[in-house]
């Protein structure tokens, strides 16, 4: 009862971004757990979604975008679902609270300076988005300010008042993006005040974050994600380690200190880069890390007879492709462990896996994403001729 109240609160001062708010947290895990089991279930087990014991203030990342509000007052806050029309938001419950401080201060900051809110029907003004990145482990935080072209005037004044109202921001980078796409990033980077990154921790192994890199949202619950992970693979020192769509390094650098070697490949090249310096700064020798397109690098794998013990794959929504699907069963591996934050495309790809002689030993649910309707998920999977497992 007292859970619904709370629930009805908030759904009327939502931004409506969360389509599960008015469901209880339990209720919301059991429509996951269903869900995953009418798509996944005819592969193998599906074992209990994991969810949060307080679901939260869990997200370590926010995208706020300008405009102008009543009086002319600069604001910010997110596209209304399927258009371009921004919801103001101050405070938000899923955020953890430094990153509302954080939008906050570059808001009033960039309000000082005068600076005008970026216009994408008539293509002007000049602040686009700010980006706010928050560390659990460190407690630093990172504020990218995209603005539509190159020039920031005053931006001495900017990042000194950004710093007065909001000390905690460690790093302040300006990211340029000219484009009329709806990509939030653009190419060009400036790094104004700091180091450019921050560094978090998950599972023991630090981590450094750059602006554009992938890095999961919900802290707490990617370590549990990634210790299941591991706990699939049964790694004991002894095998080698693809790990496909491997982002900063995350993955595979959590599985290095239970491996003989790790080998990653990612496509955004600033990711790889912060895997390379991960991998330094963490004395994990064993891991290596290239810039590439999966698909094309497993193909070359598996043509040139490479052998892996274990694949680890995390693909984003879109799930993989049906080559590199089979270039992994050409290889044989003697796991491979699914990563999946789209049960659908999972779905779709396990289809082809099957087909391809592999089983799926279970199938594990873990919520990243309380309050809205996506689910992180795992699959274990062994291949079928395999009597080594
Ligand atoms: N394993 C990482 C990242 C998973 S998100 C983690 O847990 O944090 C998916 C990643 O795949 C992103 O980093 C994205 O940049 C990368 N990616 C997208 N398409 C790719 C492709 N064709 N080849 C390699 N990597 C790709």
């Amino acid at each position: 009862m007292e859970e619904q109240k709370r629930s009805c609160e908030l759904e009327k001062m939502g931004c409506g971004g969360c389509s599960m708010l008015s469901l209880s947290y339990e209720k919301q895990l059991k429509k996951k757990q269903k869900r995953l089991e009418k798509l996944l279930g005819k592969f193998g087990k599906v074992q209990p979604v994991i969810g949060m014991e307080n679901p939260w203030h869990y997200r370590n990342k926010v995208i706020s975008t300008f405009t102008r509000g009543e009086g002319k007052r600069l604001q910010s806050g997110i596209y209304a679902q399927g258009t371009h029309r921004v919801i103001p938001v101050e405070r938000c419950f899923l955020h953890q609270p430094a990153l509302d401080k954080a939008v906050e201060a570059v808001r009033k900051a960039a309000a000082d300076c005068k600076y005008q809110p970026y216009d994408e029907d008539r293509r002007t003004g000049l602040i686009r988005h700010v980006l706010v990145r928050h560390s659990l482990t460190t407690d630093e935080v990172m504020a990218v300010l995209v603005t539509a072209s190159p020039i920031l005037p005053g931006s001495k004044a900017f990042v000194k008042k950004i710093r007065e109202f909001c000390p905690n921001i460690t790093t302040i980078v300006q990211n340029i993006n000219p484009r009329s796409t709806s990509a939030v990033l653009g190419d060009k980077e400036k790094i104004l005040y700091g180091k450019g990154y921050i560094t978090d921790s998950l599972c023991g192994v630090k981590f450094r974050i750059a602006p554009s890199s992938f890095y999961q949202v919900n802290p707490k619950q990617t370590e549990i994600l990634y210790q299941k992970a591991i706990e699939a693979a049964g790694l004991n020192g002894k095998q080698t380690v693809l790990d496909a769509y491997c982002g900063v390094g995350t993955i595979g650098l959590t599985a290095a200190k239970h491996a003989k070697s790790v080998l990653g490949v990612e496509l955004n090249q600033s990711a790889v880069r912060c895997a390379v310096e991960n991998a330094k700064e963490n004395h994990l020798g064993n891991a290596r890390f290239l810039c590439g397109d999966a698909t094309r690098f497993i193909q070359k794998l598996a043509t040139r007879g490479e052998h892996m013990d274990v694949v680890f794959m995390d693909p984003p929504r879109a799930g993989s492709t049906p080559e590199f699907l089979q270039a992994v069963s050409r290889m044989r591996p003697k796991k491979l462990v699914y990563i999946s934050c789209n049960p659908e495309t999972l779905q779709r790809d396990l289809e082809i896996l099957v087909k391809q002689r592999w089983k799926v030993e279970w199938i594990q649910g873990v919520d990243l994403f309380p309050m809205t309707e996506h689910c992180e998920c795992i699959a274990k999977l062994t291949y079928c001729d395999d009597k080594r497992k």
